[in-house]
Formats: structure tokens, C-alpha cells, sequence
């Protein structure tokens, strides 16, 4: 079966000059530009887990990119090429357009070349390794954080989280909530403005908390958030506080940038991001002592009831 399939993926495949060789060998051939440390990224997403079933092909598609490539975006590195292992219940020829429609539409936005992967007949996965570039030491580490910098968040997490929630309790979609649950944006413009200003980045794809908190072990400090500084939207404002404050802090899927930074660099920052397009604002400051601290309105420490998502201890409540 895969054979008719495989084609239609390599016809339709964009290709690049440092592609020596693309799909239909017995492995890619690929040249990577001298001097640059190769960045290497996988993820894969199941059906069921990582998107509701009844998400379209290309939406699926998409966000088998996105989630790939905001990992490249967290490194600070500029993609350029992906592979794509498929497991596909059947043969469909038409689901496998739609998928392309939705990955190639992402792939062509950033110049990303599809060079090889694999298609098997299995329970819809779809596993997807991208590689990009970063000048030798230039990467951004979740390690870096250092006391007295100042934590920040590019766009607007949790309506993703409040996308899905009203999936979960079988809700209609609020018009336009459901894109920032399939189409999320990698932030790979932020990622590279950020090089040599930021001192630790990740993406959050667990929620924010529990993904700062990588940041923070890594680099051995904690860190102090302002509940009241988190960006909103309508959506977020019209939700009570605390309900509000657990799609920020603990909502997956929004693949922002957390990243920390010397309060000096502010300016330097706030202008460079303005330049790609991509809102971002600071949320609290790393302390030397461990531990993530969030303080409601008042100044009062609150407590997140669970943080982000543990695919081995199931949903959280
Ligand atoms: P092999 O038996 O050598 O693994 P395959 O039949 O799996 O070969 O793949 C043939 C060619 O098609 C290879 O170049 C492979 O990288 C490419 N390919 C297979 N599946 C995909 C896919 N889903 N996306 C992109 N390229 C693919
Ligand atoms: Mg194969």
C-alpha cells in the first residue's frame, strides 16, 4: 500500500539546494552549511493524545509541524529539514492529501525541506524529526536562567487549554478557539532574535508552569510570577480568576516561548520581537531560591492544583 502513498508525498514534497538527496533512496543526503551545529528535534503525536480525534487531516498535519519545529524555535535554531514517519490505519489516499495540505502549507512558511521517513499500517500516529542549524554555541538552554533575570511569555497561553476543556466537556467550540488548539504558531522568527539575548528558552507544550519548571531545575534557581502580569484575551478575561490562572499556568498546546533574560536586555528585546511580529511580555523574575512562586493580585502566594501534563499519569482533573 505505502508505495502509491509515498509517491504522492514525494510529488508533492518542496525540496532545497542543500537537499542532495530527498525522498526515494535508501536514506537523505543532506549538506549542512559549514561551521554550524546541527539541531535535532523529534516528537510524535497520537490520536487521542495529542489532538482529539475529530481534528481534520490537515490540521493534524499542521500541528505535526508546529510541534517540531517550536522545538527548533526554543533552540533559536532556523529550520531546514524534516522527515515524517506515518502510521495509518488505511490507505487513504484523500486523508493523506489533506494531511499534506495542512504540513506543507507550515513546511513552505519557513523554506523546511520533507527528505525521507517512513509508512506503515498501525493505530494513526505521526512521528516527525526536524533538524535546523545554530552557530556553534549560539543554541538557547532551558540551563541559563541566572537570578535577577526577568521571566518572560510570547503570545497568549491557555486558550488552548480552554479550547480543549470545552472539547472535553463535548461543548461547541468557541468560534475561533479551536485554531489554537490545531494551528499552533512555532515562534522560529522569536527563537532567533532571541540568540544572544536570552539566557534560557523553552516551548511551552505542558503548560507553563510545569515547563518553566524545566527551566528552573536545569539552571538550579526558582522564580517569582505575577498571576495579574499573565497576557489575556477576551476568552481568558471572561473566565473566573483561579479557573483563568489554571489554563495559563497548567494548559498545554499554546508552543509559546518561555525564555529568561537580563532586565538590561528589555528594550533590546521588546524591540527585536516587535520586529517578528511576536507579542511578548514579562511575567516575574528568577530568585536564587528553588521553586516556582506565583502571587495572585493581593501578593498572596496561590497554588496551581496540578501542574501541566504527565502522559504517564494520565489528564489532569
Ligand atoms: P525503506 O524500505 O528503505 O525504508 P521506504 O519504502 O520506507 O524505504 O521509503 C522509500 C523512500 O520514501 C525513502 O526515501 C523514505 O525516506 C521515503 N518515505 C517513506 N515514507 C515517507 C513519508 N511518510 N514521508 C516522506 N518520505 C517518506
Ligand atoms: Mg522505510
Amino acid at each position: 500500500m505505502e508505495f502509491s502513498l509515498i509517491d504522492r508525498i514525494r510529488r508533492r514534497a518542496a525540496t532545497r539546494d542543500d537537499v542532495v538527496l530527498g525522498i526515494g533512496d535508501d536514506a537523505a543526503l543532506l549538506r549542512p552549511p559549514r561551521g554550524q551545529e546541527l539541531v535535532v528535534s523529534a516528537d510524535a503525536l497520537n490520536a487521542g493524545v495529542h489532538f482529539p480525534p475529530d481534528t481534520g487531516a490537515a490540521d493534524i498535519g499542521w500541528k505535526a509541524l508546529a510541534v517540531n519545529l517550536s522545538d527548533l524555535a526554543a533552540m533559536g535554531a532556523t529550520p531546514a529539514w524534516v522527515t515524517l514517519s506515518l502510521s495509518l490505519p488505511q490507505a487513504d489516499a484523500g486523508w493523506l492529501d489533506a494531511f499534506l495540505d495542512g504540513f506543507l502549507a507550515l513546511a513552505a512558511q519557513h523554506r523546511v525541506a520533507l527528505v525521507g521517513g517512513d509508512t506503515t499500517r498501525g493505530p494513526l500516529s505521526i512521528g516527525v524529526t526536524a533538524l535546523g542549524f545554530v552557530p556553534p554555541g549560539a543554541a538557547l538552554q532551558r540551563g541559563g536562567a541566572q537570578p535577577g533575570d526577568e521571566v518572560w511569555i510570547t503570545g497568549v497561553p491557555g486558550e488552548a487549554a480552554v479550547a480543549l476543556a470545552q472539547w472535553r466537556r463535548g461543548e461547541a467550540m468557541q468560534p475561533g478557539l479551536r485554531a489554537r488548539l490545531d494551528r499552533p504558531t512555532p515562534r522560529i522568527a522569536a527563537g532567533l532574535a532571541l540568540r544572544g539575548r536570552a539566557h534560557a528558552c523553552i516551548d511551552v507544550s505542558d503548560g507553563l508552569a510545569a515547563d518553566l519548571g524545566h527551566v528552573l531545575a536545569a539552571s538550579g534557581v526558582g522564580a517569582s510570577l505575577e498571576l495579574v502580569r499573565l497576557p489575556r484575551t477576551a476568552v481568558l478575561d471572561a473566565l473566573p480568576d483561579e479557573t483563568r490562572w489554571h489554563h495559563q499556568l497548567g494548559g498545554g498546546d499554546d508552543y509559546e516561548l518561555c525564555f529568561t533574560a537580563a532586565p538590561a536586555q528589555r528594550d533590546a528585546i521588546t524591540q527585536a520581537l516587535a520586529g517578528c511580529d511576536t507579542p511578548a511580555q514579562v511575567i516575574g523574575r528568577i530568585d536564587a531560591a528553588p521553586g516556582l512562586r506565583l502571587r495572585d493580585p493581593q501578593g498572596v502566594l496561590w497554588q496551581l492544583p496540578q501542574r501541566g501534563w504527565d502522559h504517564f499519569a494520565g489528564a489532569p482533573a
